[in-house]
């Protein structure tokens, strides 16, 4: 492991600012962490860190604010302590440092009095450079008479928004933190969160006096997750089938209610999948094995209630489904976000009918206070326009964090896929408007539809509702059709539920408008439940089988280190060993997520299972392909970095980095080129090129004189040919 004897900045005595060197921490995370470059943001926090400035992040879920932490701990001479609110989770943490050979423990009230003490002893020898420990240690006197002793020179603080009462996750434990700034005024302190309102932004900085903080703040948009609304009909049909299609995936799917989520568990498993539920019903030790299981992959989809909420740290979730319509976005993006936080491509689909709208309306109505009802009410609101709209999910979604989206993430949202056309349907809602009248406003949509349609079932002949006129005038339209023109017309406001009548369909103003002064309705046109064409990620596996063989491996090699799968490997690790097929120890090492520990402890493993693979499969002749470092220059130009960032990033100079992104055109990587070269300097290039032809390119240059680079007429060249 790189050792260090460097003082953390904040060590005024020895006015060591800045003193570790760029080189030392690009190498550290490629050694030790098995990363090529940073994502956005931790570099620039690592630096801050290092230079003894607090910080306050705020980053989404999956963004990588561990490593912020982690790699400035490995990087200087003291004891870094981590706070962190759940105990599963910090010993998944420690276990994945410990993997990768760092110094890490952790101490919490799991462990019994003897095992405590021996971890006191480790730290208090300085043989620990993390020490994991839950909120309330810090009550503890002996503790804090133990940290005082071993002076940590950095504090981070995880789930920094447990410690604000306006949070969704308050823990008064939490509150003990504000007592770090006294007790270790030398220390630097960090505050990490992903949760987005001001109000609790203002509040951790104001309690953790991190006022004059370094703050950096993550984009929202999640670019790995795919977002898809369906309506919800047929909903458990629709959740097989797309479990069967997402076999061996690990998945969770919310549901309202604990009696859903046992419900939905229990058909699952009586088709074949390995399900369970889980919600806070559950006895205590059902409660805490199921999400073990879960992380440790014996469970392949959890069912359970928003009581599975926080402490679900597992890296490789693939899809995470709502059976059921949450009551607000946030609460929406905190759950789905749930998925994909290893960055690969990972699905979230909610089902949605109105119905779920006025379950929570009832609902809301019966228990809230007057100001909290109003609240709660438009939180709803915002959260069904969301699932109703016709228009780009991700941007609603950033619109609500004030973040705008610059459209530039690919595959985005159903909606985007396919583009909903609106059409006009004034008649059609004419019709079901003045249904809903003659039939006296105190019926549901279905009934409404019933008399539309001209049923003859016994309710309807009952209230003689065939003696209307409105009866069968709506034969054509199927009943499917119909429901969605109810639901967008109770979108859009044409008419509204009473929740005090049983949800009957009543008009409003606007509806009114439109039976009697003839004002349009477009609405969207009906959805097609057409089969979902192949996901983002199928076409990144390029060999599925071997993938199997490499994850039952790695699952091997977990239980018997008692660790969830992911603290071997990620995923992403697996779908680059089955595309790269490496075959020494040097190939390994240069898949990210493989540092020299994991290297030398598992890579003989995997390399021989890779080895007999390809033996009995010779791979067929391959197209050269984009090599890990090049993915690693593209990853960072997808999220937006010019080249000179990429390249102090990487650590690189800027000509490897063009020459990276002149390998990936020429191997018909798709990359937006108007952002490399002007429009008019490409013109000249391409001009140039159709008089002397592409090749030898000496010449080309001479013809353009002036200031153009080789680079530059790569770039161009590599462009032409691929379009
Ligand atoms: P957060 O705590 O912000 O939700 P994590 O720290 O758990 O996110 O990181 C999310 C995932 O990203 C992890 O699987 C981690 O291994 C991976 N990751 C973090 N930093 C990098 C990096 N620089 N390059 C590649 N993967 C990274």
């Amino acid at each position: 492991m790189a050792q260090t004897n460097l003082k953390p900045a904040r060590d005024r005595d020895h006015q060591t600012v800045g003193r570790v060197p760029s080189t030392r921490v690009l190498e550290t995370l490629q050694h030790t962490f098995g990363y090529t470059s940073f994502r956005p943001l931790q570099h620039d926090i690592v630096r801050s860190v290092l230079d003894g400035r607090d910080v306050f992040v705020l980053m989404p879920t999956g963004g990588g604010k561990s490593l912020c932490y982690q790699l400035p701990a490995l990087l200087t001479d003291g004891l870094t302590v981590v706070i962190s609110p759940l105990i599963a989770l910090m010993k998944d943490q420690v276990d994945a440092l410990q993997a990768s050979g760092v110094a890490a423990t952790f101490i919490n009230s799991a462990l019994d009095a003897a095992e405590i003490r021996r971890r006191q002893a480790l730290v208090a020898r300085g043989e620990i450079k993390l020490l994991y420990v839950a909120p309330e240690r810090l009550a503890t006197p002996g503790f804090v008479r133990l940290l005082e002793a071993a002076n940590p020179w950095f504090f981070a603080i995880d789930e920094a928004h447990c410690i604000s009462e306006w949070g969704h996750d308050f823990r008064p434990e939490y509150r003990q933190l504000r007592q770090l700034r006294q007790l270790f005024p030398q220390a630097v302190i960090g505050a990490f969160t992903a949760t987005a309102t001001t109000r609790v932004q203002a509040d951790i900085k104001q309690q953790l006096a991190l006022e004059d903080a370094a703050s950096f703040q993550g984009s929202f948009n999640r670019a790995n997750l795919f977002y898809e609304v369906r309506p919800k009909q047929a909903a458990y049909e629709q959740i097989i089938d797309y479990i069967n299609a997402h076999r061996d995936e690990s998945g969770i799917i919310y549901c309202s209610t604990r009696a859903t989520t046992d419900q939905v568990a229990e058909r699952l498993r009586a088709d074949g999948v390995n399900a369970a539920s889980y919600h806070a019903g559950l006895a205590g030790n059902e409660r805490a094995r199921r999400p073990e299981e879960f992380v440790s992959d014996d469970i392949q989809v959890m069912v359970a209630t928003i009581a599975f909420g926080m402490g679900i740290d597992k890296p490789d979730v693939r899809f995470v489904i709502h059976h059921d319509l949450p009551k607000n976005l946030e609460g929406f993006y905190q759950e789905s976000g749930r998925a994909g936080r290893d960055g690969e491509a990972a699905e979230c689909v909610l089902f949605y009918s109105y119905a779920d709208v006025s379950k929570h309306m009832h609902f809301i109505e019966q228990k809230y206070s007057e100001v909290e009802r109003r609240v709660a009410t438009q939180q709803l609101q915002t959260m069904a326009d969301w699932a109703g709209t016709i228009r780009c999910r991700r941007r609603s979604m950033l619109a609500y964090f004030d973040e705008e989206y610059d459209g530039s993430t690919d595959p985005c949202c159903d909606v985007c896929r396919a583009p909903v056309e609106e059409v006009e349907y004034t008649v059609a809602a004419q019709m079901f408007l003045s249904c809903v009248k003659r039939t006296g406003e105190r019926f549901g949509a279905a009934h409404v539809i019933d008399v539309l349609r001209g049923s003859r079932g016994q309710k309807l002949l009952q209230w003689r509702h065939d003696q209307l006129s409105t009866y069968g005038i709506g034969k054509e339209r199927s009943k499917e059709e119909w429901q969605h023109v109810a639901r967008q017309l109770l979108l859009g406001g044409f008419c509204a539920q009473d929740p005090e009548r049983y949800n009957a369909i009543v008009i409003t103003e606007r509806g009114y408008r439109v039976l009697f002064k003839g004002e349009q309705v477009l609405i969207a046109e009906p959805p097609k439940l057409v089969k979902r064409a192949s996901s983002a990620r199928e076409t990144t596996t390029s060999n599925l089988e071997l993938f199997e063989r490499l994850r039952q491996l790695r699952k091997r090699v977990a239980d018997q280190r008692g660790v969830p799968p992911y603290v071997i490997l990620h995923d992403s690790a697996l779908r680059l060993m089955t595309a790269d097929l490496p075959a020494t120890r040097d190939a390994l090492l240069r898949i990210p997520g493989i540092g020299q520990r994991k290297a030398e402890e598992f890579g003989d493993i995997f390399l021989t299972e890779i080895a007999s693979f390809t033996r009995a499969h010779p791979p067929a002749p391959r197209q050269p392909a984009v090599t890990a470092t090049i993915r690693a220059t593209l990853q960072l130009f997808h999220d937006g970095h010019d080249l000179d960032t990429i390249a102090v990033t990487r650590g690189m100079t800027l000509e490897t980095v063009e020459s990276h992104i002149v390998e990936a055109l020429e191997l018909g990587e798709q990359l937006d080129i108007d952002r490399l070269i002007e429009p008019a300097r490409r013109a000249a290039i391409e001009a140039a090129f159709a008089e002397l032809g592409p090749a030898p390119l000496k010449p080309v240059l001479e013809l353009l004189g002036g200031d153009y680079t080789y680079a530059e007429l790569r770039l161009v060249r590599a462009a032409s040919q691929r379009d």
